[in-house]
């Protein structure tokens, strides 16, 4: 018997822990992006902070710094708020 895999199987993993998904051993964000450092952005962002069993983690840059953090992506929306709305108080319809 031949096995009836096909060369467009999917391997296709899902951390327990902060959800994040593998697709053929690379991880991509919600709406299937990926990019070249997302693993550990995602360690930044989701895996080193999340309060449950770090075990049941499957990022491979788990406990790695470097990568993106919430303190890092707050400054970069901070920005683009003073650069959109200048100085107009954000939600202000007057
Ligand atoms: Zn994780």
């Amino acid at each position: 018997m031949t096995s009836p895999t096909s060369d467009f199987t999917f391997d296709s993993k899902r951390c327990e822990l902060c959800g994040a998904v593998w697709l053929n051993g690379k991880h991509h964000w919600y709406g299937g992006k990926t990019t070249v450092n997302s693993e550990l952005d995602l360690a930044g962002l989701c895996c080193n902070i999340q309060p449950g069993d770090v075990s049941k983690c499957i990022n491979p840059q788990r406990g790695e710094h470097g990568g993106d953090t919430w303190e890092k992506r707050l400054k970069v929306l901070e920005d683009w708020e003073r650069d959109y709305y200048g100085d107009r108080t954000f939600g202000s319809s007057s």
